[in-house]
């Protein structure tokens, strides 16, 4: 079967206040059902820690601090979990909790683990949902919102395709945010200095990795020989369609 990893940002999945929104959640449950319903394995790195436990912990906002952060995380992981869960069963599917530092590829035994792990999963029919484990990563190690991370977790199974969900419908040769004359780029072959000068930072509180952490993952995904699409989250059925390869966004291969 067709192997799929699906990384959604946070700012995907929060409302305009920074939570975590139920109807986004649904929304993309939904779509990833319907690749499930044909038959692929589908591994979902999904953000949103932060913004599903900070409330609980006590902020009006999302706290800044990496302690505050963390803990915070450590609330909403579970409380994230729960929901997909939920929302998955609802549809008839099982849901797993995988979480990962970037230490764990680089330990021969952690990454052979993992591996094997998430393969018993994907042959049982389940549903991995990966997360960095914001808990213990310390700042300068971690992947940036999980952009990378979910690169390095379809190299390491052998994806046929990464497909990475924004705000954003695709990779534009500026900051369309910023200047009205960006034109967005359907296909890529290779990561030129100009690409790597246009993917610039994010302009959300909420999204960290901007751009740039994307076509880093980008990169790590075609050295793998993994076909990438970049598109937007709320256009429907825009992954049953990037899979056939007509959907509307950038395509990396
Ligand atoms: P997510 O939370 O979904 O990972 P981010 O907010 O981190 O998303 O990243 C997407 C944002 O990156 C866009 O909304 C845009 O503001 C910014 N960006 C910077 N440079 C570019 C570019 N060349 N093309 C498209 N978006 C860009």
């Amino acid at each position: 079967p067709k192997r799929v990893v699906i990384k959604i940002g946070s700012s995907s999945l929060t409302s305009l206040h920074g939570e975590v929104s139920r109807k986004k959640l649904e929304k993309l449950v939904d779509q990833v059902v319907s690749l499930k319903d044909e038959g692929m394995e589908v591994v979902l790195v999904s953000s949103g820690a932060v913004a599903a436990g900070y409330r609980k912990l006590g902020f009006i906002e999302r706290p800044s601090s990496l302690p505050e952060k963390q803990a915070a995380a450590s609330i909403g992981q579970g409380l994230l979990m729960e929901s997909y869960s939920e929302l998955f069963l609802s549809h008839g599917y099982v849901a797993s909790q995988i979480l990962i530092t970037r230490t764990d590829f680089s330990n021969e035994n952690r990454y052979y683990n993992m591996s094997n792990t998430i393969n018993v999963l994907l042959e049982r029919g389940i549903v991995p949902i990966v997360n960095e484990n914001d808990t213990v990563t310390v700042d300068r190690l971690k992947f940036g919102d999980n952009d990378t991370l979910s690169a390095k977790v379809a190299a390491l199974i052998n994806a046929h395709q990464l497909i990475i969900l924004s705000d954003i419908d695709g990779l534009y040769t500026d900051n369309p945010s910023h200047n009205p004359d960006a034109v967005m780029l359907e296909h890529v072959t290779e990561i030129t200095q100009s690409i790597e000068a246009a993917a610039k930072d994010s302009d959300s509180a909420v999204g960290t990795g901007g751009m740039k952490s994307k076509i880093d993952a980008v990169k790590i995904s075609m050295a793998s020989g993994i076909s990438t699409f970049l598109g937007k989250t709320d256009v429907p059925g825009i992954l049953s369609d990037a899979v056939k390869g007509k959907a509307r966004g950038t395509y990396f291969e």
